[in-house]
């Protein structure tokens, strides 16, 4: 599996090069994006060296480095706008300027303070960035990252404990967990991190259980926050500083519930609480909203509608015309892996892969 996806890599890799530098991709880019915007996607945005230490998933993760080189070719060969440009080209029906691309971030991590905004500031480049109203400077990760780092807690536990039976005994999911744990050692974070995606859709109780039931194993207290963590979240100072400077924000609703998964009323609860909250702090309320993990359907989108939003952002890849539903927007989701090197994020662009 690990070897295919190598390959799998390495063959991009040869490919994006040969494409980028015979000019091939750059005229793709051309011809895709006639009065066309690409939006991409980030998250989070941290310095090389820093990543294996990371405890979120991998596909939300870009470098700093890599994330410097994206923005240099964003300010140098596409037509970067912000989400107000973008709002009034909806409104008015104006046709989108060629190779139009809008720069988005979800969640709010606090590394885009540190590390993306300047960048952004340095080559010019407006970006919005979409907040859950609850997260806004929290500590902690979500649910994903302290279940992350409880599993690797877990095994560090299991490995220099003698006897492992204790530990896994009655866990919630406990053939995952046993699983995870008992496989080869240098794999571990790949198992963790997949059971992690798999149990996504699972009830928010379940998934508390779940991280209660480690914690109580490994005798730390609900809500611990370890010295070496830092914030996860911007603050809401954070936020007016970087609004000042070419950054909009968007809400990414109030709790990031997957807002398909919750009943209507919460739903409504949700985008319009998350709005109100917006506008209370930052003295208008926001323009736009991206779904949770890009879920949304047609409930969903009137519940959005009600609540007065012009634009709303999926996690559906494809580009975005003036013609098409702006609250079904498209984004591009840009990670490490697969945009490492120049080409490979320029292949990205011209939607090779
Ligand atoms: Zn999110």
């Amino acid at each position: 599996m690990i070897l295919l996806s190598h390959i799998k890599r390495t063959l991009n890799k040869t490919a994006a090069t040969a494409l980028y530098l015979t000019g091939i991709t750059q005229l793709l880019i051309s011809s895709r994006l006639k009065q066309k915007l690409i939006v991409l996607m980030y998250h989070r945005v941290i310095p090389k060296k820093d990543i294996p230490g990371c405890p979120s998933h991998p596909g939300i993760i870009v470098s700093r480095e890599a994330f410097a080189r994206h923005m240099a070719f964003v300010g140098q060969r596409l037509h970067p706008v912000s989400i107000t440009d973008l709002a009034q080209s909806v409104e008015n029906r104006t046709p989108l300027k060629d190779k139009s691309c809008l720069v988005t971030f979800d969640d709010g991590w606090k590394d885009n303070y540190d590390h993306a905004f300047p960048i952004l500031k340095e080559f010019n480049i407006p970006a919005v960035i979409f907040i859950p109203t609850d997260f806004v400077g929290r500590s902690t990760g979500f649910w994903q990252e302290k279940l992350f780092m409880l599993l690797m807690d877990l095994h560090e536990a299991m490995d220099s404990a003698g006897n492992n039976e204790h530990f896994l005994d009655k866990l919630p999911f406990e053939k995952d967990i046993r699983r995870i744990m008992e496989g080869d050692s240098s794999e571990i974070k790949d198992r963790a991190f997949s059971f992690i995606s798999g149990i996504k859709n699972k009830s928010r109780k379940e998934r508390d259980d779940l991280i209660w039931a480690l914690q109580n194993k490994l005798g730390q207290t609900p809500g611990d926050s370890r010295p070496s963590d830092h914030r996860a979240f911007l603050d809401w100072e954070e936020i007016k500083t970087m609004e000042k400077q070419n950054v909009s924000f968007g809400s990414h609703g109030k709790s990031h519930a997957i807002l398909t998964a919750v009943p209507e009323e919460e739903v409504f609860d949700e985008v319009k609480a998350s709005r109100q909250k917006m506008h209370v702090q930052l003295g208008a309320p926001p323009l736009a909203l991206a779904y949770p993990n890009g879920d949304c359907n047609s409930l969903v989108q009137k519940q959005v509608e009600k609540a007065d939003y012009k634009l709303a952002f999926t996690t559906f890849p494809g580009l975005f015309a003036v013609s098409d539903d702006p609250l079904l927007i498209p984004r591009i989701n840009i990670h490490e892996d697969m945009t490492g090197s120049l080409p490979l994020f320029a292949g990205k662009l011209a939607r090779l892969w």
